[in-house]
């Protein structure tokens, strides 16, 4: 009689076993032991499961993982595993969040709650049009690789490394701890994704959101990118929510009031039958990577303040097929539409200038218009 190695795998089945699975020999895996053919054959469904984790391989290693094994996900759409975080050169100027252990931003929050709206200098202005264009070259760079069969961390790696060849920190990097160096966010993700291993699928959209830091400046933009042949009917979500962009962009001149951008953003957005996300808004931007004016971009908001020449802020308006209520991964970065309906987003930062503004961030390569339309 040989010797029993043990009880056998089969939930449910203590007999027993000295049967072990031969590829978790061959792979090494200790244990797995079965009392007989047919009980392995039972088991075989669950237990190959082991044998894909401990390969590692990138395709099986995306379909098993699960971080959160007891989270309701409210779309397809779930994380894949991500890559190590990345490292700045010493040489490159930081801003103080970066080398923060918690990556809390002392500057901004010292001037939480604060209502004075920064009039930006003609130093100051002339630093936040070098660092918008810098942010512009960038994210020009992570469109021409988005498409299918590309991961969202190899956009991170080659945003990443577009930074740095321009001297720039990629703001998003340790800001509040986020662990990318931009956010990547994917159909039913409305803002802030964090870059993983998954491929975009055809059909997919992919919103990259850039913010480069230089010579003291942060610079903001994003862009929704099609891989693949999208259905037409999220296209429309995507153009719809560049044109909301455009005609908010159309109303800022000094004494138009922060308030009204949200009420063009969502007549626009309603007419074609989409929603307005509510829990993330435009943003005062320059020294500081956000702070104020906070510009929502629903209608009927209270934002405070009047714009003013040499002001400067983002809109980024984010529109949702379904409904504009948002709910957070485990993470605590990923929003996703609650409904799991897909959502687009686009941003520039605008200076505000004595007659109406200037698009800081703003194609460089054609007449301004959006990568859809380009011709070229
Ligand atoms: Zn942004
Ligand atoms: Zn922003």
């Amino acid at each position: 009689m040989p010797q029993t190695q043990g009880c056998c795998e089969t939930p449910g089945c203590k007999a027993p076993a000295n049967l072990q699975c031969p590829t978790c020999l061959k792979i090494g895996i200790q244990g797995s032991y079965f009392c007989t053919q047919d009980c392995f054959k039972s088991s075989w469904k669950s237990h190959k499961v082991l044998h894909q984790l401990a390969k590692g391989n990138n395709k099986n290693e995306a379909e098993v993982y699960n971080p959160w094994p007891y989270y309701n996900f409210t779309g397809k759409l779930h994380p894949a595993p991500r890559e190590h975080i990345r490292k700045v050169p010493e040489s490159i100027a930081k801003p103080d969040y970066a080398l923060h252990p918690t990556g809390i931003p002392l500057s901004e929050q010292a001037l939480k709650g604060s209502a004075i709206i920064k009039v930006l200098d003609d130093e100051e202005i002339e630093g936040m049009r070098v660092a918008c264009k810098l942010g512009r070259q960038v994210l020009d760079e992570a469109a021409k690789v988005c498409d299918v069969g590309v991961t969202t961390a190899e956009i991170d790696r080659i945003v990443h490394e577009a930074c740095i060849e321009r001297e720039c920190y990629p703001s998003p990097l340790n800001y509040y701890q986020f662990p990318a160096s931009c956010c990547t966010s994917v159909n039913e993700v409305i803002c802030h994704g964090i870059p993983d291993k998954r491929p975009l699928e055809n059909g997919d959209i992919c919103n990259v959101d850039i913010t480069v830091y230089h010579n003291g400046f942060h610079g903001d933009l994003n862009e929704t990118f099609f891989a693949g042949n999208v259905k037409p009917e999220i296209r429309k979500l995507v153009e719809v929510t560049h044109e909301c962009l455009s005609k908010a962009i159309k109303i800022v001149q000094p004494g138009e009031k922060y308030r009204e951008i949200g009420n063009v953003i969502q007549k626009h957005a309603q007419a074609h039958g989409f929603s307005v996300v509510r829990s993330y808004c435009g943003h005062g931007i320059h020294r500081l990577f956000h702070t104020t004016p906070n510009i929502p971009h629903y209608a009927k908001n209270k934002a405070i303040g009047v714009m003013k020449a040499g002001h400067c802020f983002t809109i980024e308006p984010m529109i949702s097929q379904g409904t504009w209520r948002d709910v957070m991964w485990p993470d605590n970065w990923t929003a996703v539409t609650a409904d799991g309906m897909w959502s687009a987003q686009f941003e520039h930062t605008l200076l505000v200038t004595e007659t109406g503004c200037d698009i800081l961030t703003k194609r460089l390569s054609n007449d301004g218009s959006p990568w859809f339309m380009d011709r070229s």
